[in-house]
């Protein structure tokens, strides 16, 4: 079975006392027999009070970016060595906001990729169309160009210590989800799409689902065979929403844990 990660993607908000206060709530009401992986996603200024603030409990934490080397000329920019000594233990790629608003590439995308692997990092690979793409009927092919640009640079193996999610820009940050079937199918595409490539890394990569995940959908779109946890943006800025999108998570992994037992 595969382990359902909860991801909050807190973007460019947060003051220091904010962040005290929601990371102070969200432990507050944390199930300390938690079967779901939670992880927050900070700004870098606030990643040493994360730090400090989740020492001693199971919740990890991760960056929203990094850019490629260990070092150098690159002024603004964070290494994913640097990420690693405050503990970081998971990245973002390629989120849409990155790809829109930064203008970030394929090949940009493939090599921060490759630089959170090569950095001990886990990355997690957003990939998603535009509303455009999908009313004109090129999802699969988006997702296909945006997953084959990093297999192509570090060969499929890669995906072995990495982590997809979906997120269907169209409903990010827009208020509009992806129906639970919607976005099952493209979950199910993905796992297809690296299943050409090896069996066994397809059928064991999580994919998350993003894009406008709340408390009030958690439940029927974690109920998806394929979808595996939520990259989740506004509503982790809320405690008692967060928290109810992970109790959602840990209801729809028992529940798939006994299907498989019904089935077997
Ligand atoms: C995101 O930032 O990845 C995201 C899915 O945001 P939201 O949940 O606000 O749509």
């Amino acid at each position: 079975m595969r382990k359902p990660l909860i991801a909050g993607n807190w973007k460019m908000h947060g003051s220091l006392n904010q962040v005290q206060t929601l990371i102070g709530d969200i432990k507050a009401k944390f199930p300390t027999d938690s079967t779901t992986q939670v992880l927050v996603l900070p700004t870098f200024v606030h990643l040493s009070l994360v730090q400090q603030l989740l020492k001693n409990t199971t919740i990890s934490y991760g960056a929203q970016n990094l850019y490629v080397g260990s070092s150098g000329a690159f002024t603004g920019e964070v290494a994913g060595a640097m990420l690693k000594e405050l503990g970081v233990t998971h990245v973002l790629v390629g989120h849409s906001e990155r790809r829109s608003i930064f203008h970030e590439e394929l090949a940009l995308i493939a090599a921060k990729f490759k630089a959170a692997l090569d950095a001990g990092l886990t990355p997690i690979l957003c990939v998603g169309e535009t509303q455009t793409e999908r009313e004109n009927g090129i999802t699969e092919k988006i997702i296909s160009e945006q997953l084959d640009s990093i297999i192509s640079l570090t060969g499929i193996a890669a995906f072995q210590r990495a982590i997809i999610a979906y997120e269907p820009v169209w409903a990010i940050g827009t208020g509009l989800t992806a129906t639970p079937e919607q976005a099952q199918a493209v979950h199910a595409f993905i796992r297809q799409h690296l299943a050409q490539n090896k069996v066994d890394i397809a059928k064991a990569i999580r994919i998350l689902y993003g894009g406008s995940m709340k408390a009030e959908n958690a439940a029927s779109l974690l109920a998806m065979p394929d979808i595996d946890g939520g990259l989740i943006g506004g509503a982790s800025l809320e405690a008692s929403s967060f928290l109810a999108i992970i109790h959602a998570a840990e209801q729809a992994f028992q529940r798939k844990n006994e299907l498989t037992k019904e089935g077997s």
